[in-house]
């Protein structure tokens, strides 16, 4: 028999994690300046609000959601009652990325233990501030029974990844998301991904061009652009180029000032490793703003590049930092072209006034999710899907579909004893034709 935790005692220790945030929230804030220089607003919202908000929402709605679902029978069954029970998979591992260290951590982690699970976490090395802050946290609200959280890098994450889970939760990148598949191939393990790639983000003639680069240059530099969902690249129709690019100066200047450096409100590239790999990706490139850096504080300013070539390593791998390279289009299937040379990717945008083209794009190409007329805001609807699609991942969580997620669905009819209709039993002589009018009916 397993040892499952009643839906009062998850509420009961979900509440602990959610005084404990509470308790914690100027500490993790801190953690998370120290590790990249995350502006304090947007490690609110992206953060702790968002955590907070996340944990209220499940406590408030797990009655409801853990409850065995009736489904109308089937006429076959007649007489029966029908339900889907929810049973907590098991032994969850859940691997997180840096860049939104705690959200991408705890909110997995909510979900999990929501549905009766117990987790291992792994959050990521490169935020060690906030990783041992998350580490404190569990260990100060749950049993090791639980929850535990194991610190440390990629190694020991391939170490538990050789043992037995009964449900594994990536996100990181796509590399990484195909070794985590393999090892849950092993034993057949369930597997979410949450991966990332090149999000391209479509403007038109007819866009509301401040409006849109205002919503760009947001979306774009949010967390120096490491963002999984950022727009990853532009593609603008040749004839608004130059007024988009001239907005989209006015909006870096007005968010961040004429020197970014010295603003509080943009985050630092993680690592030196990662800001080498920024710098290279604007070698050579034709950068019409931005582009000043500085090694010792793992700076680089948003940087806009013109033109760069399908070809050049800018254009090939997901960016993941604050460079947005613009190409121009004449025709609509040039954006398919370019659309359709990456894999799916994890969220598309498009800004325009024509209908038309809006259902277009919507239906022709296929993505995790993403907004017309905006960046990064469907993230924020918890009644929404979040995951990818293809490469850009597998599966999706967020509100009640987290706790979906971490829930296997159980299929139970229930049938009373008093009647037994004889027609599915053998000698079949003379019952087909009933049958077949049943399953016409149904
Ligand atoms: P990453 O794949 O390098 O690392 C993620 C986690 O995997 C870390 O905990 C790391 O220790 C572990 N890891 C690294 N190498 C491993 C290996 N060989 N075997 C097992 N585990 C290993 O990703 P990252 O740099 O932390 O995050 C950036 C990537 O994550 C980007 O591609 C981004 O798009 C993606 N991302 C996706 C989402 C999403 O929700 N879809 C959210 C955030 C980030």
């Amino acid at each position: 028999m397993r040892n499952i935790p009643s839906v009062a005692e998850r509420k009961e220790v979900l509440k602990k994690l959610l005084r404990n945030v509470i308790i914690h929230e100027e500490e993790i804030l801190d953690a998370l300046h120290k590790d990249f220089k995350k502006p304090r607003f947007e490690g609110v919202i992206s953060e702790t609000a968002y955590i907070i908000s996340d944990l209220k929402n499940t406590i408030k709605s797990l009655d409801s959601w853990a409850k065995p679902k009736r489904v109308l029978p089937s006429l076959l069954n007649f007489p029966s009652s029908d339900y889907i029970y929810s049973e907590p998979y098991g032994k969850v591992l859940i691997i997180g990325p840096w860049n939104y260290p705690f959200q991408l951590a705890f909110s997995p982690l909510i979900a999990a233990i929501a549905a009766g699970n117990s987790v291992t976490l792994k959050p990521s090395e490169l935020t060690p501030y906030t990783s041992a802050l998350i580490s404190k946290i569990v260990r100060e609200t749950f049993d090791v029974k639980q929850a535990l959280c194991v610190t440390g890098d990629h190694t020991i994450a391939q170490d538990l990844l050789q043992k037995r889970w009964d449900y594994i939760f990536f996100t990181g990148s796509v590399p990484v998301g195909k070794i985590v598949a393999k090892a849950a191939a092993e034993n057949l393990t369930p597997v979410t991904l949450e991966l990332g790639g090149k999000n391209p983000c479509i403007i038109d003639e007819t866009a509301n061009l401040p409006l849109a680069a205002k919503r760009i240059v947001w979306g774009k530099f949010f967390n120096g652009g490491q963002t999984c969902i950022a727009p990853d690249y532009l593609l603008v129709h040749y004839r608004v180029k130059k007024k988009l690019i001239k907005h989209l100066i006015e909006e870096i200047e007005n968010a961040l000032g004429e020197n970014p450096k010295e603003s509080e409100d943009l985050a630092r590239i993680v690592n030196l490793k990662n800001w080498r790999r920024q710098i290279s990706l604007i070698e050579n490139q034709n950068i019409i703003y931005g582009g000043e850096h500085d090694e010792e504080t793992l700076y680089l300013a948003p940087t806009l590049v013109d033109e760069p070539f399908l070809e050049s390593t800018l254009m090939q791998e997901e960016i993941f930092g604050p460079i947005l390279p613009i190409r121009s289009y004449e025709h609509r299937d040039e954006i398919a072209k370019t659309v359709n040379k990456y894999e799916k990717p994890l969220s598309l945008y498009i800004f325009s006034e024509n209908k038309t083209f809006i259902k277009e794009v919507l239906e022709k190409y296929s993505f995790g999710g993403g907004c017309v007329n905006d960046t990064l805001i469907h993230f924020a609807n918890k009644r929404l899907p979040f995951g990818g699609v293809g490469h850009s991942g597998i599966g999706a969580y967020h509100g009640k579909l987290g706790f979906d997620t971490f829930s296997h669905k159980k299929a139970v009819v229930k049938r009373p004893n008093r009647i037994d209709i004889p027609l599915r039993y053998a000698p079949y002589k003379g019952k087909l034709k009933m049958i077949k009018r049943i399953l016409n009916w149904i």
